[in-house]
């Protein structure tokens, strides 16, 4: 909870440098502002990522979330393809990602199951199927993101954080940001915000759901002795009812510890307050060292293993989401919609198959702004689809190549020809209909 303010300083006008006046400008470096930056760069547009740390990938390698959940619908279909599919190949061309081969997905043959379950391939309930879900290595997507992002051509602007932007009637005129360099403003076309936490819509006013969530510190661990009976053991220990929560990772002899403590912290926490998120950081370390300390002192082949490393972005599933012109909710599983961009299953329930209207990346009161990943406007249910990083992906390289095409033009998004954005996504090897 935030403290009231004591006092109130005055800020007095002052002068920002425009430092960029690009087509297209992407905030927030994670799995959905990769695929929007790159998406648009390829579009033709005339690209600027930002990003508040010095890697990309947000949660998706920061966050040591390095599972790939999911690219298909449970039931053996792929649904997400595009730029999350070119990762994927990507990752396996540098040896760092480990998934079913096509032939398997949508088994149900219990050692396959047993097998990928190990991975943390597979999360849904009885009767299981084999899912394509990919492990991988975080530091391998941060050297492919960079790769995709300069030959691309987008200039990419890490260690700047956006702090605001000005409202020039229905649009955003500029973008603030801080950084080492002071304060500085973009004047783009079309932004799009990938933030994750959904920053831009307060600033721009747009209606939003906050959260607050249970937070979480995913990490790994290095020199375990004989990984598939260590496990074992710790899953005993740790999880008797649960059914496990360890996984094998890419690296010998590494296991991957994805919940951080076997319970959660004492509370959930406002994302967006500095007290609960300082709370939430030394609290979730302390509780991941004292996990550690009893894996190393009670568990059998995790007696000489050490902590390789834990991830520096607290685990957050949901901060704000955009309410946009369409709120995409549960009982939308199967529908389909003409102006589809993106298709995503759910990765504990088969069969489900979410169509993403373009309308659920907008919102007509600000027409030069797209949001993608996990601030897309859907309810809560509909999130948990949503927020994974293939759909992050999938929505990211959506937005991209819509704001390319609003670009090309005066800007406005709401103006976006939807045929012609569905064809170019479709050319991109973006899945729209399955
Ligand atoms: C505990 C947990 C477990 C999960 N498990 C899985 C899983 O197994 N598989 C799966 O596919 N998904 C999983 N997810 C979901 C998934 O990891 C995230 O929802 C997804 O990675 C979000 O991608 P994003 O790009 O939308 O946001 P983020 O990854 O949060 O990226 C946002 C980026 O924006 C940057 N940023 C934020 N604010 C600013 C600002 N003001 N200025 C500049 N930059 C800014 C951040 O630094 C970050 O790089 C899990 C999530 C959590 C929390």
């Amino acid at each position: 909870m935030s403290a009231d303010p004591v006092n109130i300083l005055e800020e007095a006008p002052r002068q920002i440098p425009i430092v960029d006046c690009p087509d297209v400008l992407v905030v927030g470096g994670g799995s959905a502002g990769l695929a929007a930056a790159v998406a648009a760069a390829r579009s033709g547009a005339d690209t600027v990522l930002m990003e508040r740390y010095g890697y990309l990938g947000g949660l998706a390698t920061g966050g040591m979330v390095i599972l790939l959940l999911s690219l298909d619908d449970g039931a053996g279909t792929q649904v997400i393809a595009g730029l999350c599919q070119e990762l994927v190949e990507r990752l396996e061309r540098r040896n760092a990602a480990i998934y079913p081969a096509k032939g398997e997905w949508g088994s149900d043959d219990p050692a396959l199951i047993e097998h990928y379950r190990k991975w943390g391939l597979i999360w849904g309930g009885v009767p299981d199927r084999v899912r394509y879900s990919v492990a991988y290595e975080p530091a391998e997507f941060k050297f492919i993101g960079d790769q995709m992002v300069v030959e691309a051509g987008v200039r990419l602007r890490l260690h700047s954080w956006a702090t605001d932007l000005v409202l020039d009637g229905g649009r955003i005129s500029h973008v603030i940001c801080q950084s080492k360099s002071g304060r500085q403003a973009i004047q783009p076309k079309v932004v799009i915000d990938a933030t994750g936490d959904g920053d831009l819509l307060p600033w721009a006013g747009l209606p939003h759901e906050t959260a607050k969530v249970h937070v979480y510190r995913w990490y790994r661990m290095a020199n375990v002795e004989a990984p598939e009976q260590a496990i074992e053991a710790a899953k005993d220990k740790f999880f008797p009812t649960l059914g496990g929560r360890f996984f094998h990772t890419p690296g010998e002899n590494r296991t991957l510890m994805p919940w951080g403590m076997s319970d959660h912290i004492d509370r959930r926490i406002d994302p967006t307050s500095v007290e609960d998120l300082t709370y939430a950081e030394v609290e979730s370390r302390r509780l991941m060292m004292e996990q550690i300390d009893r894996l190393q002192s009670e568990v059998p082949g995790f007696a000489n293993a050490y902590l390789a490393d834990a991830a520096d972005q607290l685990g957050i599933t949901e901060t704000r989401r955009l309410v946009g012109d369409y709120v995409l909710a549960a009982d939308d599983d199967q529908r389909s919609f003409d102006d589809a961009i993106a298709v995503t299953g759910h990765w504990t329930r088969y069969g489900a198959r979410y169509q993403i209207p373009f309308r659920a990346l907008r919102h007509g009161a600000v027409t030069n702004l797209l949001v993608s990943g996990r601030c897309i406007s859907v309810d809560r249910r509909v999130h948990n689809a949503t927020k994974e990083i293939p759909a992050c992906m999938a929505t990211g390289q959506a937005a991209g190549t819509a704001a390319s095409l609003a670009a090309a033009g005066n800007g406005d998004i709401t103006a976006v020809d939807v045929d012609e954005l569905r064809g170019a996504l479709l050319k991109a090897g973006a899945i729209l209909t399955a």
